[in-house]
């Protein structure tokens, strides 16, 4: 399955009237991962027709209020509605003390499990590694402790051609390895080149979410060439020393990021409230790295 990311939230700071704060939700063939929380959240996901019982992991960005507000609501929605299933939340040190110290006021003792996973910020680590994906995370220069993440889809780099694999008689029992390059036998043990049974599979998905940031090529080498790179872009342009002030990204910072890394695709997001519309904005990002979109709450991406 093509993975599938829903835009929730694009504004910077505080909600405003057209848009909330930052969240997205990554649906890959095996697993629901909502990128920040935000407060609103769960009124996105409802309003949006996601299937948020099945998220079952939640990456938090760092710990300024529009990246995490919505955590504590969707925690308890999920007792109130029955959820049995583990839930898996990573995020910076003190994510946990955040956490429990809500539940303990609200005295809520939760039916299923909740595992609260926190790392260190300041390199890059794997912090989930399953058959299907794994995620690192992307030190970022931010006013707080903050990293974003880096989803990488893993499949073989190899796809079985079936009626090669009849062909040459090449039993079920050899197969397996063959999607990894290794050379098959036939059922009477002659050796036969991988390249007579396979042919090179597609280009693994991959994202890359880098927000909240200043201006930081040190990023580049870990997403080089990622497939779709969103990257907060809080500020045009005019507005450069004012972003390098507040940890923030312009327009232009954000899009001279996308040619670095070479990625097919950049969305902006995490937008100033300052700004209502912002096509101008966009205009701007276009000038360094034409194929930018803006991030558009509710709008379903596909990775192709
Ligand atoms: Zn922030």
């Amino acid at each position: 399955m093509s993975w599938e990311l829903q835009i929730l939230g694009t504004s910077a700071a505080s909600p405003t009237k057209d848009r909330f704060p930052s969240a997205q939700l990554l649906q890959t063939s095996k697993q629901s991962i909502l990128i920040d929380c935000g407060e609103g959240t769960q009124i996105q996901l409802s309003k949006f027709g996601a299937k948020w019982m099945r998220i079952n992991h939640i990456l938090i960005s760092h710990l300024h209020g529009d990246h995490f507000y919505g955590l504590p609501g969707i925690i308890t929605s999920y007792q109130l509605f029955g959820r049995e299933t583990p839930l898996t939340i990573h995020g910076p040190r003190g994510l946990r003390e955040l956490i429990y110290a809500v539940l303990k006021a609200s005295d809520v003792q939760l039916k299923y499990e909740l595992r609260i996973s926190e790392h260190d910020t300041s390199q890059s680590l794997c912090i989930l590694d399953q058959d299907s994906l794994r995620v690192l995370t992307i030190p970022l220069k931010h006013r707080a402790p903050t990293a974003g993440f880096l989803i990488q889809e893993k499949i073989p780099p190899r796809k079985l051609v079936a009626e090669r694999l009849l062909e040459y008689q090449i039993p079920d029992h050899a197969r397996s390895r063959l999607a990894w390059g290794e050379d098959g036998y036939s059922d009477a043990g002659d050796l036969v080149p991988n390249s007579k049974l396979t042919t090179p599979n597609r280009r693994p998905h991959s994202y890359a979410y880098c927000s909240d940031t200043a201006y930081h090529p040190d990023i580049v080498d870990l997403i080089k060439d990622v497939q779709i790179l969103y990257h907060e872009a809080t500020y045009m342009h005019d507005l450069v020393d004012l972003a390098a002030a507040r940890g923030h990204t312009t327009s232009v910072q954000a899009a001279q990021i996308a040619n670095l890394v070479n990625t097919q695709r950049l969305i902006v997001g995490h937008f100033s409230g300052r700004y209502q519309n912002l096509e101008p904005l966009l205009a701007e990002c276009r000038e360094v790295f034409s194929n930018t979109t803006l991030a558009k709450e509710g709008e379903l991406i596909r990775f192709d």
